[in-house]
């Protein structure tokens, strides 16, 4: 049997509770430049949701010198020498709701005191599994839903310098404004999951915030292709 016979929903699921990796690779490159130390909320045929907790080490992308990428100007954000950096989560957690073969996830935005703020739909591409978490790249492109359900893009100009740097081409480009299009669509629409009441979800009291393992950026058994 191969991996190609296994059935998506034949997929070893994670308990909730369970302690996993939400990670994306950099643009354009073999190598994870973000990483999140999360817990599995739920895990199903419909549903993958993922809670980042307040505090957990995350590794993050840096400019060499250090500095956060919005802060290097627009046009040589994506050219410039970059790192990655170590740094707890800053402000509430978030909770993250992706569909299995979606091209975006949406994530879930709290205050200090739990008042809900807002969805971010996230463009990107469908997460792959492997023993350690799931694995996407993000499409720059983003959504800002609010509680009334008014809209607006986010990061159109990010998305519009990328394609300009060439991190994504002119037919990745279409099906990322396709699936935006789309993701907007559900806004509209009031579908799952912004229906579906996880605004009034709260994490389990017993869980730990989950460590940031010594191989974070290591490549998973599923992804991993035989040496030349
Ligand atoms: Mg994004």
């Amino acid at each position: 049997m191969t991996d190609r016979d296994i059935a998506p929903h034949e997929e070893p699921r994670w308990a909730p509770g369970t302690q996993i990796l939400w990670r994306y690779r950099e643009n354009g490159q073999d190598h994870i430049h973000i990483c999140r130390p999360v817990t599995v909320v739920r895990d199903d045929a419909e549903l993958l949701a993922l809670w980042l907790a307040s505090g957990t080490t995350c590794v993050r992308p840096v400019l060499a010198d250090g500095r956060l990428p919005y802060e290097e100007p627009l046009a040589t954000r994506y050219t410039a020498p970059r790192a990655v950096r170590l740094s707890p989560w800053s402000g509430p957690g978030i909770l993250m709701l992706a569909r299995p073969g979606q091209p975006w996830s949406v994530w879930l935005w709290w205050d200090e005191s739990w008042r809900f703020k807002s969805w971010y739909v996230n463009l990107e591409s469908p997460h792959s599994r492997w023993e350690g978490g799931i694995d996407s790249e993000d499409h720059f492109l983003d959504i800002d839903v609010r509680p009334d359900r008014s809209w607006e893009w986010r990061d159109e100009d990010e998305f519009a310098q990328a394609q300009q740097d060439g991190l994504m081409d002119a037919d990745q480009a279409r099906a990322v404004s396709a699936a935006g299009r789309d993701a907007l669509a559900s806004v509209v629409a009031w579908g799952s999951p912004f229906s579906d009441g996880w605004e009034n979800w709260r994490p389990d009291p017993a869980w730990t915030v989950p460590d940031l393992p010594a191989d974070w950026d290591r490549t998973g058994s599923a992804r991993r292709v035989p040496s030349a």
